[in-house]
């Protein structure tokens, strides 16, 4: 998280200080601009991790700035919208932002919602980078999103294959089952957390079973991992 770089473009002064040093305190390296043209500009002349893009700007729209940054980049963009501009939340998503928060807005609530854009954008990079992922006798084809042992298909269900991705994603790494929902389920879920362990035991009847062949290790008391021989 240390040291992304975010272009705050906010023309509330007040607001923009406020969230500037909540970022930079974060560890976030923060540039405010106050004015929608001047924001694009510093936009084409500067590489960010993220745009956090007021919706009602002097000189240049948060839309319009959206649509011109979608057709060269994907920046995570988080849309900062006042509470009567509801109906633009839609045309602002619709222009390519990733999400949108209403001022006023809880700080922890905006940091929530940029770890999440952050850990989108860097899944979907990782995901067109791999394609096929091996370990052991097990591979995983993402695109296809089919999975095979010794070359034969085992057949998961949607969970499930995101359970598995994720263990094999950072194989020979023990996951808690608090990263585990966070990552499967949502920062968002509530449930039971035992639904990991649940999981883990289908995931288990299907391959390790299947397969005479102990895929999924467990730490007990901690959380689990896939090890590669
Ligand atoms: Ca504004």
């Amino acid at each position: 998280m240390e040291g992304k770089k975010i272009l705050l473009i906010e023309d509330e002064v007040k607001l923009a200080r406020f969230v500037e040093l909540e970022l930079k305190y974060e560890g976030y390296q923060v540039t405010v601009i106050h004015d929608g043209r001047e924001g694009l500009e510093t936009f084409s002349n500067e590489k960010f991790d993220m745009i956090l893009l007021d919706l009602m700007l002097p000189g240049l729209s948060g839309i319009e700035i959206c649509r011109r940054i979608r057709k060269v980049s994907d920046v995570p963009i988080i849309m900062l919208t006042a509470k009567d501009e509801v109906m633009d939340k839609v045309a602002g998503l619709d222009s390519g932002a990733d999400d949108y928060l209403t001022k006023p807005f809880a700080i922890e609530e905006l940091l929530a919602r940029m770890r999440v854009a952050f850990k989108h954008c860097s899944n979907q990079q990782n995901d067109s980078k791999k394609k096929l992922l091996q370990v052991n006798h097990l591979c995983i084809d993402i695109e296809k999103r089919m999975v095979t042992v010794n070359d034969i298909e085992v057949e998961l269900t949607k969970k499930e294959f995101e359970l598995l991705l994720y263990l094999v994603q950072n194989k020979n790494i023990v996951l808690t089952r608090e990263q585990i929902l966070n990552q499967v389920w949502g920062y968002s879920y509530i449930g039971e957390t035992n639904v990991v362990d649940v999981y883990i035991r289908y995931l288990r009847s299907k391959i390790d079973e299947t397969f005479d062949e102990k895929f999924i290790h467990t730490i007990r008391g901690v959380g689990y991992y896939v090890k590669e021989e």
